[in-house]
């Protein structure tokens, strides 16, 4: 197994402090020790710290869903990587679509939380992927590879790895249609193309891949059993212990 699959879930705006400790004491329960998939949980700033209490000793990890790439200053309402660190956050969802569309972020300024997650020992989990009129307009590939060039630019050979993408086509964010396999990984080979001619093969072999865009027990063993489809970004089926672990099962069975 060259590549260990990943199951993040991105609980967006839900979750209150004490619900999400809740939750993840639930999913620790159910999950237990089982170590051959890597599980994160990426609870709003405000449920970090109980989140990070519940996980106190557990192999799930603990991811923020964005940060601001400034050390410290005038930035109001923003949180810095050296404050998530603080809080044992080792992952952080960066250029999520729904940050894009509601809140204008750019590949630039995307790419500015790349370079600084890096250095700052924050894991980057990258979200590309293109709109319903980009994919009618037969233009997916070229958008999904414009942010993914964006987001990666200066990021270091020694880096990459680091590095997770989710390919997230955002007609299949919370809206129950799912992208077909082969749809899927299309995009997922197209990445790792990409990633080959930046990177080299045995960098980009490395490199996890995952899928977003109502990943749900009923369809996730199909999609994990792709070639290049290394886990799941789960929005609405991580709000909920069951569907959460059994993604991480249907993960652990697809290995
Ligand atoms: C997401 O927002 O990252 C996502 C994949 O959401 P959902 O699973 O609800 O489609």
């Amino acid at each position: 197994m060259i590549r260990k699959k990943l199951i993040a879930g991105n609980w967006k705006m839900n979750k209150s402090a004490g619900d999400g400790a809740t939750l993840v004491k639930d999913i620790v329960d159910e999950i237990g020790r089982e170590t051959s998939v890597e599980v994160v949980v990426c609870p709003p700033f405000t449920a970090l710290e109980s989140v990070a209490k519940a996980l106190e000793g557990q192999a799930v990890k603990l991811g923020a869903q964005n940060f601001h790439h400034e050390k410290s200053g005038a930035y109001t309402g923003e949180i810095s990587a050296e404050m998530l660190r603080a809080l044992y956050v080792t992952h952080v969802i960066l250029g999520h679509s729904e940050r894009r569309t509601y809140f204008g972020e750019t590949d630039a300024f995307i790419n500015k939380k790349v370079i600084t997650a890096l250095a700052s020992q924050l894991k980057p989990i990258l979200c590309v992927g293109e709109t319903l009129a980009e994919r009618e307009a037969g233009s997916t590939l070229s958008v999904v590879q414009t942010q993914l060039e964006g987001g990666l630019k200066g990021v270091a050979l020694d880096q990459i790895t680091t590095v997770v993408i989710a390919y997230e086509p955002v007609w299949a964010i919370g809206t129950g249609k799912v992208a077909t396999t082969a749809q899927a990984q299309e995009v997922h080979a197209f990445i790792r193309d990409l990633l080959t001619k930046l990177y080299g093969a045995p960098l980009a072999q490395k490199v996890r891949i995952l899928y977003g865009g109502s990943m749900k027990p009923s369809n996730a063993a199909e999609l994990l059993a792709e070639k290049d489809i290394d886990g799941g970004l789960i929005g609405g089926a991580s709000l909920e212990a069951k569907s959460f672990v059994e993604l991480v099962k249907a993960a652990a069975a697809a290995n």
